[in-house]
């Protein structure tokens, strides 16, 4: 079959169920395309080949021996954030390049134990900060829709590698938008959970009181397929939450569009630099799902303006305490010849961390010194939970609130935006983690320059079963999630 690459995940599922191919062929033929694709793209910073050829198999025979669940031998690409055992996990910095993890991330463990195939690990912004994934030391990912374009960030390999069809879904963390705005820039459907339902556990922390992993995939559907393996209470994650887990896949009709109150920001359409095109698609997707039985809630939420200033001192801050484990002692990058204790840390740091993160260390540590403290991250914190009451009380009057994910299509690499004009591109996701909601992206159409728009959909605590409904039922009316692009089409 040539086009294994074209089916979903539950096609997927039952193509396998009903032995019209194996795992070993599914695996081999994903293999395929990346050795053939892969250079265009530079998704992949690890491809596991024989380990993906191995797991294949072991599922192959887990399902002549009746032994197998609904994923086994599906592949799945991992963020190179997620621990995992045996295989390189560089976290996309030269720091990690020679970091080998004794054990797997939770993530990265149940998606073994549900039978998932690893094909490898997927590039992304350096410890996942960023927006673009043009990476200092494994390069530049590209966008699939066109290759002169960034894939967003920090979960850009995450979203190539799905946009391309180098991988059925993959998986992607979001601290302050690295799934929802990567899904936007590549046409793809990607979830942030609410903060605790995904385990952290083997997730290289950035900031830890934001990350949180989740599904990227073309479809909710496909998503759905993904959160029923990641979601769920870890004892070894102190801040995930003991709660029971939806069947995400059964409930995918189960929030009806009709009658759905659909909140609009009014500060959320009138912000500088909201492109005109984006503006339009994401109207045109509220105007279908008010065809569709919702209505539309004008709304206000008066912190936007604090959004950007607010996460751009609680993540550096949580970053810099995170990010001093990596001393160049115990493991991860070590300078040449250090003169002594004091060059070492020096060295290593300066040299085995890029521009963008020693940038985010230096604020941080600014921001958390004595002297400062009160005046920037207490106050931080007291500003960020007004931005959770103000979502709490739009909850009051709306079901979900829609934004657009990003103000802006994929723009060019080597654009070379200034610090804070990148941090701007991010007004749309960061509230979200500031508050731990959930909130999710879905393709709504493209450009003048057929580069793909995104609407998001943010929902209160543990609503994920509702935005995938939502979305699902969206998306079987429409087919930006199914158009792809060029390069998506080629056959290995
Ligand atoms: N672009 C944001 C940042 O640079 C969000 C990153 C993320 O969600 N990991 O911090």
């Amino acid at each position: 079959m040539t086009d294994l690459h074209r089916l979903s995940i539950r096609e997927l599922a039952e193509g396998l169920a009903q032995a019209q191919f194996s795992s070993r062929e599914l695996t081999a033929h994903y293999l395929k395309r990346i050795e053939k694709i892969d250079t265009r793209v530079n998704s992949y910073i690890s491809v596991t080949a024989e380990q993906a050829l191995a797991q294949a198999d072991a599922a192959d025979a887990l399902r002549q021996a009746g032994q197998a669940s609904v994923l086994t031998g599906v592949p799945i690409a991992h963020k190179d954030i997620f621990c995992t055992q045996g295989i390189k996990t560089s976290a996309g910095s030269k720091m990690l390049d020679n970091f080998i993890s004794p054990y797997d991330a939770t993530v990265v463990a149940k998606g073994k134990a549900a039978g998932l195939v690893t094909l490898g690990k997927v590039n992304m912004d350096e410890f996942a900060m960023g927006s673009t994934s043009e990476n200092p030391f494994y390069g530049a990912t590209k966008n699939p829709w066109n290759l002169e374009h960034v894939p967003g960030g920090s979960s850009g390999g995450s979203a190539a590698v799905v946009a391309a069809d180098l991988a059925p879904f993959s998986t992607g963390t979001d601290t302050g938008g690295s799934i929802r705005q990567p899904a936007s820039f590549c046409g793809l459907t990607g979830l942030k959970p609410t903060y605790g339902r995904v385990s952290r556990f083997g997730m290289i922390a950035y900031a830890s009181s934001m990350d949180q992993g989740g599904p990227m995939a073309r479809s909710a559907e496909d998503c759905a397929y993904l959160m029923n393996v990641m979601a769920g209470h870890d004892a070894k994650d102190s801040t995930s939450i003991v709660k029971e887990v939806d069947d995400y896949v059964a409930n995918l009709n189960a929030t009806p569009v009709k009658g759905l109150r659909i909140g609009i920001p009014k500060q959320y359409f009138n912000v500088a630099g909201l492109d005109a095109d984006v503006k339009a698609r994401v109207e045109e997707s509220l105007k279908k799902l008010e065809e569709m039985g919702a209505t539309l809630v004008e709304i206000d939420l008066n912190m936007t303006e604090a959004y950007v200033p607010t996460y751009y001192l609680i993540a550096p801050a949580e970053a810099s305490s995170n990010l001093s484990r990596f001393d160049g002692v115990r493991y991860g990058y070590r300078c040449e010849n250090p003169t002594d204790i004091l060059d070492l840390y020096k060295r290593s740091r300066s040299e085995g961390f890029g521009a963008e993160v020693q940038r985010r260390i230096l604020i941080g540590t600014y921001a958390l010194s004595a002297g400062y403290y009160d005046a920037y991250y207490v106050k931080a914190q007291k500003v960020r939970r007004l931005i959770q009451q103000d979502f709490l009380k739009a909850f009051e009057s709306v079901d979900v609130i829609a934004a657009p994910s990003a103000p802006t299509t994929a723009y060019k690499i080597g654009a070379n935006l200034s610090p804070t004009e990148m941090y701007l591109g991010d007004i749309y996701t960061l509230a979200v983690n500031l508050a731990g909601l959930p909130a999710i992206n879905a393709p709504v159409g493209f450009d003048q320059a057929q580069l793909p728009v995104g609407l998001q959909l943010i929902g209160n605590y543990w609503s994920e079963s509702q935005l995938l409904s939502v979305v699902h039922q969206y998306q079987q009316v429409t087919d930006f999630h199914t158009q792809r692009a060029a390069i998506a089409e080629e056959n290995a």
